[in-house]
């Protein structure tokens, strides 16, 4: 048998490359594995932590106002920018350093260099080659914009988490994840933001249902939002931007984010964030990407070169640090320990960050109707407890997708205070094939939002059979 210097070598150190690394040393595995960034990659280093953080500093603000209602005088408060970036970027950096000592500690050799691959079982990286039997490609994405006039003065959710200052005006394009969880950052701390989205409400591909009540719950935020708005050009004068738009007013700010979709980090490409001038040897195995840059793998992860695996964001399934670990360390089950695994992609729950948050798990109102025909939808939009003496225009939604035929819940939806925590359990019950009897049957906590779910009596009428009338 051909002998080589390692059993796996891993191209990127993010949370897909890191799992399956230590879980292949687990196992007996020699591993190696490089990264040409920081330790830790898109999650970790700048996206869900630190943007969680920034997340919970900017509620402050809420909360300070609401305390009123519960009887608190709050004196002045005052918010620093540059202190909460400090703070968050010192976690970022402890986090580096626990992902680093995890790596030495489960016996995997780190190269902070950039890899490529140079045949089936070769690697370089920084100059050096190593053989290899098996390679994992795990190199996650990086932002795209579209090339328009002017695109080189924004910035996109890298440079966001780093800004020198709080912006005083922000524009935000786009109206996924990214743009709605950094509008209510930036809505919440005080900065004007105005929200470019091309079609009609954010979050596209979401219950429709949960994506009305977050478009009404930004604007309820101070978030103004400019839909059916495509940006022609951005022009840059002493003034700050301009957003030229190809119909409509301009738009004035100092900071212009571009949240408008992630690709695939695989290709060289003079990439508008950062130079990216090699690719990661792609062609040097025959392997092609799809029409967005992305590896094509089958249910195990494996390309068409057979040596060579991948997993996480480069892959383009469901872009998602959670599933890029579960890819990951299904792999390395696979191929090291014996136990032959494939990462199952359904009732896989979500969150947004946005404020209010939104939390889905299972399929929406639309997909369901697609895939099982006859369903029964319930929905309740009420008032958080909260809010009854804060006087706050807070709304909570939550809504059930249900199979007729066999009564079970195929969709959860929520938009409203806790709902990432509230999904978590909820989607157990999804994977376990829960019924809405069962759902009926389960005690609520009271009070709580969540016992919502297991209290929806009431079915909406059907609008096919109300159209039909
Ligand atoms: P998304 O794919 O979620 O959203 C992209 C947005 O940009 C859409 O609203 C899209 O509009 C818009 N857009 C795309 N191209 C253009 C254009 N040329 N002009 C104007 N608007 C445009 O991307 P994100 O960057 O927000 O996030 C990337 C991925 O990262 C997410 O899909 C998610 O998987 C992951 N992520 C997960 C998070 C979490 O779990 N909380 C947080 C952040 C990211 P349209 O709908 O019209 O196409």
């Amino acid at each position: 048998m051909a002998s080589y210097d390692f059993d796996l070598f891993t191209l990127g150190a993010g949370s897909g490359g890191v799992s399956g690394s230590r879980r292949a040393a687990s196992y007996g595995a020699t591993v190696g594995i490089c990264e040409d960034s920081r330790v830790g990659g898109t999650c970790v280093i700048r996206g869900c932590v630190p943007k969680k953080l920034l997340v919970y500093g900017a509620h402050f603000a809420e909360d300070f106002a609401d305390a009123a209602g519960y009887g608190w005088t709050v004196g002045e408060t005052k918010f620093d920018w540059p202190t909460l970036i400090a703070n968050k970027n010192r976690e970022t950096d402890r986090l580096n350093g626990i992902y680093k000592k995890l790596l030495s500690d489960s016996g995997v050799k780190l190269y902070e260099k950039r890899g490529k691959i140079i045949d089936p079982h070769t690697v370089e990286v920084g100059g050096e080659r190593f053989t290899t039997r098996r390679i994992l490609i795990a190199t996650g994405a990086r932002p795209v914009a579209p090339e328009i006039p002017g695109i080189e003065h924004v910035i996109s959710s890298n440079e966001a988490l780093d800004l020198p200052e709080l912006p005083k005006r922000i524009a935000i394009v786009g109206g996924g994840y990214i743009a709605v969880e950094f509008a209510g950052i930036f809505a919440a701390l005080g900065s004007e933001v105005t929200q470019v989205i091309r079609g009609e409400k954010v979050l596209r591909g979401f219950d429709e249902d949960a994506r009305d009540a977050l478009t009404e719950a930004l604007v309820r935020h101070g978030i103004q939002i400019r839909n059916h708005t495509e940006i022609a050009r951005i022009d840059k004068g002493p003034g700050g931007l301009t957003l030229m738009p190809e119909s409509g007013t301009p738009i004035e700010a100092d900071v212009v984010l571009y949240a408008t979709g992630r690709e695939p980090n695989t290709r060289a490409r003079a990439s508008l964030y950062r130079a990216n001038t090699e690719g990661i040897g792609l062609e040097n195995v025959g392997i092609a990407t799809d029409k967005f840059g992305a590896i094509p793998v089958d249910e195990w992860s494996q390309t068409s070169v057979p040596s060579i695996y991948a997993v996480g964001d480069v892959t383009n399934r469901l872009n998602l640090t959670p599933v890029a670990i579960a890819e990951a360390r299904a792999l390395a089950e696979t191929l090291f320990n014996d136990n032959p695994t494939s990462f199952d992609p359904t009732d896989v729950p979500t969150a947004v960050f946005s404020q209010p948050p939104v939390a889905t798990v299972g399929l929406t109102e639309a997909e369901a109707r697609v895939t099982v025909g006859a369903v029964d939808i319930y929905r309740s939009r009420f008032r958080p407890m909260k809010h009854t003496l804060t006087g706050r225009e807070e709304r909570t939604m939550m809504k059930l997708v249900v199979d007729r035929a066999t009564d079970r819940v195929l969709g959860c939806h929520i938009v409203g205070a806790d709902a990432p925590e509230i999904i978590q359990g909820l989607a157990i019950a999804l994977k376990c094939g829960a019924t809405k009897k069962q759902f009926d049957q389960t005690v609520g906590i009271h009070p709580t939002a969540a016992e919502e779910f297991v209290t929806m009596r009431d079915k909406l009428p059907d609008p096919v059979a109300k159209a039909a009338e």
